[in-house]
């Protein structure tokens, strides 16, 4: 029989560590065990938090419905074709563990995303993305459980609608669509993509002449976040706290007049996007804090829980603070990436 605790302490189970309770809390560690957790009296459709790694939720309050952590793990060859590889992941594998496991079979694709934390399952769900490449550039399908229909189903890539750090699961499919497996699609080959941020040169400091793999990628990445970043396990944070804005075109010329050293990226379709980061950080906010919250002192971006001695209402009144004084200056109000709990 599936086993629920009651009153469950959350603090652990986010990467932010707020103090908060969950009035229940499960894991699920085999896809089978889902039609039973529906049938459970705690269960709503409506309310059921499907919990990965907590990096990117927020428990501004106890959470007074039921929590299941996807803890189902497995990974699976599925096919190998034209220098093409599918492997399947449980959902409740961890991100970074899968990644490197990709690479020790000699699999590239997802070196760039080295990592991230949190796990496969919600790869997907924002659409994970770093130096160059989103998630969505190597799924090949999801297997979900439909709660309405009670039945496993495989969605495509294309039925996911992935854009900029959205899905079909924060949208249509959310509260409906349980993700339990994710099949990617990698190479057999390795062709690097290494244009972004400061990969190039980390790479030349650690591999020189020789050719890279994808494995050296993988490791340069690794010391980039590392020395960027701070390590959820030490020093509480969710990531980037902020979506990177996306604006008109217009808006973007007119700000570039007065800034015209702000970072910009043109988009296919003729919007802009700016980098929440640098706005934030041109607002002289590096460091600020409000009770244990604070921007964090070297990644603007980047919200922390000092000590783990924040309260949920550090954090708002903090991140309301940011928010206001970017669209004060810019005139571009920020938008939040993370899930703010209980909704
Ligand atoms: C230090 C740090 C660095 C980060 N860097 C990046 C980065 O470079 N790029 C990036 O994109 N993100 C980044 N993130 C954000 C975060 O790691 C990702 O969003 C990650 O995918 C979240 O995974 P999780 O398992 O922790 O999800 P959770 O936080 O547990 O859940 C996130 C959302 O997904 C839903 N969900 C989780 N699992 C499932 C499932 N199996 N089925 C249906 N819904 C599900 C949850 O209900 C919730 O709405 C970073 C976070 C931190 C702390």
């Amino acid at each position: 029989m599936f086993q629920l605790q009651k009153n469950v302490n959350l603090q652990a189970l986010s990467t932010f560590h707020l103090p908060a309770q969950a009035a229940f809390y499960g894991e699920l560690t085999d896809e089978k065990q889902l039609p039973e957790i529906c049938a459970l009296p705690e269960f709503n459709q409506q309310t059921v938090l499907w919990l990965g790694g907590g990096s990117n939720v927020l428990f501004l309050d106890d959470f007074p419905y039921l929590i299941i952590k996807l803890a189902n793990k497995g990974i699976r060859e599925i096919a190998r074709e034209n220098g093409k590889v599918l492997i399947q992941a449980a959902a409740g594998e961890v991100w970074h563990d899968f990644v490197q496991h990709t690479l020790s079979l000699g699999l590239s694709g997802l070196e760039n995303l080295s990592l991230i934390p949190g796990t496969v399952g919600a790869s997907p769900v924002q659409n994970i993305g770093a130096y160059g490449v989103e998630v969505k550039d190597r799924i090949h399908s999801i297997r979900c459980f439909d709660l309405e229909k009670q039945t496993f189903i495989k969605l495509s890539n294309a039925d996911c609608a992935f854009a900029y750090r959205d899905s079909f699961f924060k949208r249509a499919g959310k509260k409906r669509y349980v993700i339990v497996a994710v099949t990617f699609v990698l190479d057999e080959t390795f062709v690097a993509n290494i244009r972004y941020g400061d990969v190039a040169k980390v790479l030349a400091e650690q591999v020189g002449e020789r050719e890279i793999t994808a494995q050296d990628v993988a490791n340069a990445v690794c010391s980039i976040r590392r020395n960027k970043l701070p390590n959820p396990n030490e020093i509480g944070n969710v990531g980037s706290f902020y979506h990177n804005p996306i604006v008109s075109r217009e808006q973007a010329d007119a700000l570039l007049q007065t800034f015209p050293e702000m970072p910009h990226y043109p988009l296919a379709d003729g919007r802009v996007k700016l980098a929440a980061g640098w706005l934030i950080d041109q607002c002289g906010l590096k460091g600020k804090s409000i009770g244990g919250a604070a921007v964090h002192e070297k990644q603007a971006l980047i919200l922390i829980n000092k000590n783990n001695q924040a309260s949920a209402a550090d954090l708002i009144a903090l991140s309301d603070y940011v928010v206001q004084t970017v669209a004060q200056r810019f005139a571009v109000t920020l938008q939040p990436e993370p899930n703010w709990l209980p909704e």
